[in-house]
């Protein structure tokens, strides 16, 4: 398995944060309450970090970064 570079255990998981924008189509149902559908084609990742699972530092920034790791024997 991997090893995080921080902590030095083996992980066989990354917690991957994102930060994004998400546009919903907006309208009144018949009750007069608001109705929102998310629009998938409007979800925009603004930011996307991946995170050691065991001690929670920030390792990468990619998904090909996060991928290369978790199919790497580690070093140790
Ligand atoms: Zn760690």
């Amino acid at each position: 398995m991997p090893v995080c570079p921080k902590c030095g255990k083996s992980i066989g998981v990354l917690v991957c944060v994102q930060v994004a924008e998400r546009s919903y189509e907006v309208s009144l149902n018949e009750n007069f309450e608001l109705h929102c559908e998310l629009l998938d084609n409007y979800t925009d990742i603004r930011d996307e970090e991946y995170r050691c699972s065991e001690c929670g530092a920030a390792l990468f920034k990619t998904h090909h970064e996060a991928k290369d790791f978790l199919s790497s024997l580690g070093s140790g």
